[in-house]
């Protein structure tokens, strides 16, 4: 095993799939390094957004082509990832030391995102039932536009 790979110790060539997975191991990456005193909700909650930044600025001023055209060399992709991970290793740790679970957290507001904003599904099937409740013998026409004004 290189230097390296006792450094790491039991995460060495492990691929880390889970959240809980990755919140363990930036406890054990702080504990290690005596940086708990650092990492307080305000100081993790600034670094985060000084990430999102870096994160930012690496497309800052290119267009939409030049951004996919820089994915697609590569360099910019290996850019973004170093920045996405740094904001996900933040957001991770911010939310273990507020005692947020991350993954219930982000299932909450997706179900509210979902019950806000219905898809177009949805909204087709509740403009049937209604249609169906206020026109029985099914005479009115079903405006499956969403065109609501229009007359
Ligand atoms: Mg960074």
């Amino acid at each position: 095993m290189g230097q390296s790979g006792r450094r790491a110790g039991k995460w060495s060539n492990k691929r880390m799939d889970s959240v809980a997975e990755l919140r363990e191991r930036l406890q054990e990456f702080a504990a290690a390094r005596d940086w708990e005193q650092y990492h307080t909700p305000k100081n993790l909650a600034m670094a985060l957004g000084g990430e999102a930044g870096e994160l930012i600025a690496e497309l800052q001023w290119l267009s939409d082509a030049e951004a996919d055209a820089g994915l697609a060399e590569g360099p910019l992709k290996e850019r973004l990832a170093d920045e996405a991970a740094d904001v996900m290793l933040y957001l991770v740790r911010f939310t273990d030391m507020c005692g947020i679970d991350l993954v219930q957290a982000a299932n909450a507001k997706i179900q509210r995102n979902e019950t806000r904003f219905p898809s177009r599904t949805d909204m087709r099937a509740e403009g049937e039932a209604s249609m169906a409740s206020s026109d029985p013998d099914g005479k009115k026409e079903l405006d499956v536009d969403g065109g609501e004004d229009r007359e």
